[in-house]
């Protein structure tokens, strides 16, 4: 199956000069979504995986599936003040100014294998900063899965010494 077929690109979303990747058409299609779901799972091999981290919002839709899959669990990454519980955060840098990610303190125990995984690897900086808040809590990164990589931005340079992993490039 060529998955690229239900990926459609939107011009200047959510801003001028972007192209959104948008992977609605793959998620709504019931033999894609399997299929992808499954070639995802494929990118991990038979490492053991403990946690399954996902960043809001879109890594939320194939992270708890890549759980499942692997019998792990799952633990969301979110913007600053979403989640209710006490959070560990990290700031990071955008193209213009900063943001900040959080997780549940006790999201993770020390010595745990995770995976990381979000839809897209753009320039790197949101996985950069998750992989910081896994290690800040003692969690062994595993490898850096990604559905969609867009390789012209060289996320992969910041992911340097990690696994990284996609299933599709740009
Ligand atoms: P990054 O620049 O790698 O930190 O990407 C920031 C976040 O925005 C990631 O969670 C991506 O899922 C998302 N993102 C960045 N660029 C695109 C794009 N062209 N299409 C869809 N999502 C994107």
């Amino acid at each position: 199956m060529d998955f690229n077929t239900y990926i459609r690109d939107i011009t200047d979303f959510p801003k001028e000069g972007i192209v959104f990747k948008d992977i609605t058409p793959l998620l709504k299609d019931a033999k894609a979504l399997k299929e992808v779901t499954n070639a995802l799972f494929e990118l991990i091999g038979n490492q053991r995986i403990d946690k399954v981290v996902g960043m809001e919002s879109r890594g939320f839709f194939f992270a708890p599936l890549l759980a499942s899959k692997l019998e792990a669990g799952f633990v969301p990454v979110r913007k600053a003040g979403k989640l209710p519980y006490k959070t560990i955060s990290e700031v990071y840098t955008l193209e213009y100014g900063e943001d900040v990610l959080e997780m549940h303190e006790d999201a993770i125990a020390k010595g745990e294998r995770i995976l990381i995984h979000d839809d897209v690897l753009a320039t790197g900086g949101t996985a950069k900063a998750v992989c910081k808040l896994v290690e800040k809590m003692g969690g062994e990164i595993v490898q850096c899965n990604f559905l969609i990589e867009l390789g012209f931005l060289n996320g992969r340079g910041k992911l340097q010494g990690y696994e990284v992993k996609s299933l599709l490039q740009y």
